[in-house]
C-alpha cells in the first residue's frame, strides 16, 4: 500500500527487523517500573515516572524532552459522603490494600476531577445511568429530582455527561457508583479470585465536559504556556457544575436500600440482592466536597526521530503516560508499547536506518483530568502540526487479549493489511484476533482519548489501537501490575503485539511513497450519513452533490497514484504534489466556525457527542440539531459541511 515495487522490499526488511526488535520481557520490566507507584498528574509519582522513561529512552539512544505546560485543575483536600437519614452512615471513598501496592497513601481518594466544591444535602432519587431517557421515564414515574441528590450508576455515557444532564433536570448533586451487574460479582468472581470489581473499589474519573472542549479549562484554542491569557473559571464552559462524586457498590448499597418510591423498571435493576426503588423517601444523603483548584504542572514526555527526506511530515504515536492511581492497565500498558516502538527504532537507527518522515513518539499527561496533555500540545504546535502532520496513532489499552481498532475511514485499508502481518500471542494474525471478534473494519473515534484534538480541532487522521479484556479494575486502586499481569496480558504479550501492530502503522504511514490514505472510501461513508440525514427532513442535495464530486476527484487521485506507484522513474514533484493532496484532505474536514454551540470541534463529519461523550456522532452539525428539533441550524451547518466537502474536492485536484 503506498509503495513503489523497489522500495517494498527494503521495507520489508526494515518491518522485519523492527518486529524482531520487540520483547514481551522488556514491556513487563517497563510496566511493572513505571507503575510500581501512583502517577496522578501533578504528583512526585508522575515526575518519577517521567524521569523513568526519559532515562529509558536516552539510554536507547533517542532524545527525550519534556513539554510542560501549566494547567487550572482540581486538587481534592477532604471528600465527604454520607447518609443523614434514616439513619447516619458515613461512606468510605478509600479502598483496601493488596499485598505488592506499594505507595499507597498516595493514592487519591475516589471523586471526580473537576467536579466543583460544595456542600448539599437533599433527599436521593434512582436514576439508572443518568441518560436523557432515563430522566424521561423517571417524569412518567411523576418523580422530580429538582433539588434533588441523583445517584447513578456508572456506564452508558461519560460521566461528564451524566453531571450534565442532572444538572440540566435540576438535580443540586449527583453520586455515580460502580453496579456490580456492570463489571463487579454479576460478571463474574472478583480481585482476587477474578477480574471483576471487588465492593470497595471505586471508578474514578474526570466530570470535564470535553464535549465542550477539552485540556485546560481557562485556555480553550491556546496552549497554557506562560504569556497565554486565562479566561475566569465562571466563563469556561468545560467545567461542570453540580457536586459529583463516585463511590463503589459496597457503599452505594446502603443508600439504594433505604430508597423508597416505586419499583424500577427491569431494566433498571442492578446486581444487589434486593429489588431498587427509585426513591425518594426518607434517605437523605450529604455530599461535602472539600476541592481545591490551582494551576498544576502537565508533563509531556516526547521523542523524535527526524525524517531524511520530509522532516516536516510527521507521524506522531502517542499514549497517556498519567493514571487516576498505579494504572497498570490503564495507560502503562499503551505507553509501555509506545516506549517499545521507541526502542525498536533505536535499533534500526543503529544500523544506520532513518525514517523518510518525522516519527514522533510522546507520553502524554494529566490525560484522566481532560486529555490535559495531547490538547495542550496541539494547540501550541497547531499551525506546523496542520501543515505536516501525516496522522496520529494512540493507544489507550494494550493489555488485553481482544483486538480493537477506532479511526478516520481513509486509514481502514492499512489498519487491516497491518494486523495481517502481525502475529497474535494466541496464534494466527491479530487481523484473525479481530475476525473472531466479528468485526473487521475499525470503529469511528468519538473522544475519550488523546487523538481529540489532533482529529477534532486539527483534522489530522486519526486511530485508535488497542487490546481489551474485560475487567472491574478501571480507574481504582487494583490496576496494579499484579493485576495487570495476573489476569490481563501474563507476560506484556500482548503490550508486545500492540507495540508490533501500532509500530508498523507508524513505518507505513513515515516510509511510503504515497502515504497510504484512502479517501474514496471515506467519501462513499459520507454519502451513506448523508442519506441517513436526509431522512430525517432536512435538504441534502447541495452537500449530497458536494460529496459526489468529492468522491469522484479521490478515484481520480487515487488512479493517479496508481499509475504513479508502477513507474520506474517516480517523478518527485508529481509525488510530493500527490501527498500534499492527501494531507489535505482531512484537513479541509475541518471548519473555523466550528460547531453549534461548540466552536472548539471543527471537525465536521465526526466529534464525541454532547449527550455520549465517548460514542461518535456523524455529521454533528447536522445530526445533533435535528435531535434538539432545531432543523434551521442544521439546514446552516449542511452548508459548512457542503463547503468542507467542497474544499476537500478541490484540494483532491493535484
Ligand atoms: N479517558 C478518560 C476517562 O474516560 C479521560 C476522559 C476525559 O475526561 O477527557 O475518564
Ligand atoms: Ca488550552
Ligand atoms: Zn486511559
Ligand atoms: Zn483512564
Amino acid at each position: 500500500l503506498g509503495f513503489t515495487a523497489a522500495h517494498s522490499a527494503a521495507q520489508r526488511r526494515v518491518e522485519k527487523d523492527f518486529l524482531a526488535a520487540i520483547d514481551p520481557a522488556q514491556a513487563l520490566a517497563v510496566n511493572t517500573a513505571l507503575s510500581a507507584r501512583p502517577q496522578l498528574v501533578g504528583t512526585e509519582g508522575n515526575r518519577v515516572s517521567g524521569e523513568y522513561a526519559t532515562r529509558r529512552l536516552r539510554e536507547w539512544g533517542l532524545p527525550a524532552r519534556h513539554a510542560r505546560y501549566s494547567v487550572y485543575t482540581s486538587v481534592p483536600k477532604d471528600i465527604k459522603v454520607e447518609i443523614t437519614a434514616p439513619t447516619r452512615r458515613v461512606l468510605s471513598v478509600k479502598e483496601k490494600p493488596y499485598p505488592g501496592q506499594e505507595h499507597l497513601d498516595e493514592a487519591v481518594v475516589g471523586y471526580n476531577a473537576y467536579s466543583p466544591a460544595g456542600d448539599v444535602t437533599g433527599q436521593v432519587v434512582y436514576a439508572n445511568y443518568g441518560l436523557p431517557e432515563d430522566y424521561q421515564r423517571l417524569a412518567e414515574f411523576g418523580v422530580d429530582v429538582r433539588d434533588k441528590i441523583v445517584l447513578a450508576r456508572y456506564g452508558g455515557s461519560f460521566r461528564g455527561v451524566k453531571s450534565k444532564v442532572a444538572q440540566e433536570h435540576g438535580a443540586k448533586g449527583l453520586i455515580i457508583y460502580s453496579d456490580p451487574k456492570d463489571d463487579g460479582f454479576v460478571r463474574g468472581p472478583v480481585y482476587p479470585d477474578g477480574p471483576w470489581r471487588p465492593a470497595d473499589a471505586i471508578q474514578r474519573g474526570s466530570v470535564q465536559y470535553i464535549f465542550q472542549y477539552p485540556g485546560d479549562p481557562l485556555t480553550p484554542g491556546e496552549p497554557s504556556v506562560p504569556g497565554t491569557d486565562r479566561i475566569d473559571p465562571d466563563d469556561a464552559d468545560n467545567l461542570p457544575r453540580i457536586p459529583t462524586t463516585p463511590i463503589s457498590y459496597g457503599e452505594a448499597q446502603h443508600l439504594l436500600r433505604a430508597l423508597g418510591g416505586p419499583a424500577v423498571p427491569t431494566t433498571w435493576q442492578g446486581g444487589l440482592d434486593f429489588p431498587y426503588r427509585v426513591g425518594p423517601g426518607p434517605t437523605e444523603a450529604h455530599l461535602d466536597l472539600d476541592i481545591d483548584y490551582r494551576q498544576v504542572p502537565v508533563d509531556n514526555v516526547i521523542t523524535e526521530i527526524k525524517g531524511r527526506t520530509h522532516p516536516d511530515e510527521k507521524v506522531v504515536i502517542g499514549a497517556h503516560r498519567d493514571a487516576w492511581v498505579y494504572g497498570s492497565t490503564d495507560n502503562t500498558s499503551g505507553w509501555t508499547s509506545a516506549l517499545q516502538i521507541a526502542y525498536g527504532l533505536s535499533r534500526l537507527l543503529k544500523t544506520g536506518w532513518r525514517p523518510e518522515r518525522t516519527i514522533v513518539i510522546a507520553g502524554w499527561d494529566g490525560e484522566e483530568y481532560g486529555l490535559l496533555g495531547s490538547t495542550e500540545w496541539v494547540e501550541q504546535l497547531a499551525p506546523e502540526l496542520r501543515r505536516g502532520a501525516v496522522a496520529y496513532l494512540n493507544m489507550d489499552g494494550t493489555a488485553g487479549r481482544s483486538f480493537g481498532a477506532a479511526a478516520v475511514p481513509a486509514l481502514d485499508d492499512l489498519i487491516t493489511a497491518v494486523t495481517r502481518s502481525v502475529p497474535d500471542p494466541a496464534g494466527g494474525t491479530v487481523h484473525d484476533n479481530w475476525a473472531a471478534q466479528g468485526a473487521t473494519t475499525p470503529g469511528r473515534l468519538g473522544s475519550g482519548s488523546d487523538y481529540t484534538a489532533f482529529l477534532d480541532r486539527l483534522g489530522v487522521a486519526s486511530a485508535d489501537i488497542g487490546f481489551h479484556s474485560p475487567n472491574g479494575n478501571y480507574h481504582s486502586t487494583i490496576d496494579d501490575p499484579q493485576f495487570t499481569h495476573r489476569f490481563l496480558d501474563p507476560g506484556a504479550r500482548y503490550q508486545s503485539t500492540a507495540a508490533k501492530t501500532t509500530g508498523l502503522l507508524g513505518l507505513r504511514l513515515a516510509q511510503a511513497d504515497v502515504i497510504p490514505f484512502n479517501y474514496s472510501d471515506y467519501a462513499r461513508e459520507t454519502l451513506t450519513y448523508l442519506e441517513a440525514a436526509g431522512k430525517r427532513g432536512v435538504d441534502v442535495r447541495a452537500a449530497t452533490k458536494a460529496a459526489q464530486e468529492w468522491l469522484r476527484a479521490t478515484e481520480r487521485l487515487e488512479s493517479t497514484r496508481d499509475r504513479l506507484l508502477r513507474e520506474r522513474d517516480l517523478g518527485g514533484d508529481r509525488l510530493s504534489r500527490l501527498n500534499r493532496s492527501l494531507l489535505a484532505q482531512e484537513r479541509a474536514l475541518t471548519r473555523t466556525e466550528g460547531l453549534p454551540n461548540r466552536p472548539w470541534y471543527r471537525h465536521q463529519i465526526y466529534t464525541p457527542g454532547t449527550y455520549t461523550g465517548y460514542a461518535v456522532k456523524v455529521l454533528p452539525g447536522v445530526n445533533e440539531p435535528l435531535d434538539q428539533n432545531d432543523p434551521a441550524t442544521a439546514t446552516r451547518w449542511l452548508r459548512t459541511l457542503t463547503k468542507s466537502l467542497d474544499t476537500a474536492a478541490r484540494s483532491a485536484e493535484s
